[in-house]
């Protein structure tokens, strides 16, 4: 995806994977504050543990407490979070409104915690179902939050009226394609958006559950989109060429998938 736009703005720049084991972080970020490179992204399960290593959070990555992508400025490594902000640009291309909205999210880790911040910053107001009644309530650090059970009743009460259900669990995630957090003949509310922030399979089966029940539905992939574009704009201050950025990925997706 990065690569790709590089190309499309002819820049002689490289994205690439750089799979580091949990006790050689540090010295992966020393690497990184090298010459050679402008930024990075970091994903599970570095995301947390990086932050006592920079030099500092902006405050969107601080109330997260989690990092996706390192800018350099004034030779300073500054921990940034595009996850938020790249949800909601993908729902506001949906057409999606959530201000005094309320909003389910399943799940409670980092991806969780993103889009509970996001979905705060615009006053939503925000219901958990989480498989760790604690992890759910730990949420609480970054916003008001209601608890409810992953149960039938749980997901109906939780769900009530809800403008936005948004799967923040790896549930359904390939090669798991027939598992869906939504429990088999539960009722959806009348008029949510499911958003699933899986995005491989294409369609997830709780894509499929939603929109048999006559919702609107889409995975996680204007997000991931998104979120990189937004990551690219940081690095090199030019505004990310997003179509080009989609193609590679669903095209890199279908390679996957195979
Ligand atoms: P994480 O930090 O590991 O959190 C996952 C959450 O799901 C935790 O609450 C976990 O509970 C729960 N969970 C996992 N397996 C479960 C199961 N079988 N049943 C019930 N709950 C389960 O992972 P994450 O970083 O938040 O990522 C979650 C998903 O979002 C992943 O699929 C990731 O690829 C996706 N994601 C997508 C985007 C995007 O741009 N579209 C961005 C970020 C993440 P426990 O802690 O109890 O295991």
């Amino acid at each position: 995806m990065h690569n790709a736009a590089f190309d499309a703005l002819d820049m002689r720049w490289r994205y690439a994977a750089m799979p580091v084991e949990p006790d050689r972080l540090p010295e992966a970020v020393t690497r990184i504050r090298g010459e050679d490179y402008t930024g990075a992204n970091v994903t599970v399960p570095h995301k947390e543990t990086i932050v006592p290593l920079l030099d500092g959070l902006t405050p969107v990555a601080e109330a997260i407490g989690a990092v996706n992508t390192l800018v350099k400025r004034n030779g300073k490594l500054i921990g940034h979070n595009t996850d938020a902000a790249g949800l909601l640009a993908d729902l506001a291309a949906h057409g999606i409104g959530l201000s005094h909205r309320s909003v389910l999210v399943l799940g409670a880790g980092g991806a969780a915690r993103a889009v509970v911040a996001g979905c705060a910053g615009v006053s939503a107001k925000i219901r958990v179902v989480a498989r760790r009644r604690t992890q759910a309530e730990s949420l609480r650090r970054i916003a008001p939050v209601d608890v409810f059970d992953w149960t039938p009743l749980g997901l109906m009460q939780a769900s009530d009226d809800c403008a936005l259900i948004v799967n923040a669990t790896p549930i359904g995630m390939s090669p798991h394609v027939d598992a869906s957090p939504w429990i088999d003949g539960t009722p959806f509310p009348l008029e949510a958006f499911v958003y699933d922030l899986v995005y491989n399979p294409a369609e997830t089966l709780l894509v499929r559950q939603a929109r048999a029940a006559g919702l609107r539905a889409a995975t996680g992939l204007g997000m991931l989109v998104e979120q990189g574009a937004l990551a690219f704009e940081l690095w090199t201050g030019n505004t990310a060429p997003r179509e080009v950025m989609r193609r590679a990925a669903e095209q890199a997706l279908m390679i996957a998938d195979f």
